[in-house]
């Protein structure tokens, strides 16, 4: 706990994508919330990066944090869009 709390003082960088996030030198608003996809999650300077509480090391930036959402919002226009296509073809064949 106490090495991560360093590392954090000194900036770390995005697990996923490597962009560096910002030092952290004040603890205070650290908070812990739920989200979907990553369970309980420390959100670091009101939501400048995060980190999946059981997950030491497992930065996120707010980008790589909102890719599993967005990926299921993509899978979700993809499946909708080839159902309208179906629906048109089941309409123009029948
Ligand atoms: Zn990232």
């Amino acid at each position: 706990m106490g090495n991560s709390q360093m590392a954090e003082r000194y900036g770390v960088n995005c697990r996923p994508c490597g962009v560096p996030l910002p030092p952290n030198s004040d603890w205070s608003d650290l908070r812990q919330e739920n989200f979907p996809f990553w369970g309980r999650c420390h959100v670091f300077q009101n939501g400048l990066y995060y980190r999946p509480v059981n997950e030491s090391g497992n930065y996120l930036c707010p980008n790589c944090f909102e890719e599993p959402q967005r990926r299921q919002e993509e899978q979700q226009r993809m499946q909708e869009e080839e159902q309208r296509r179906r629906e048109s073809e089941r309409r123009r064949l029948s």
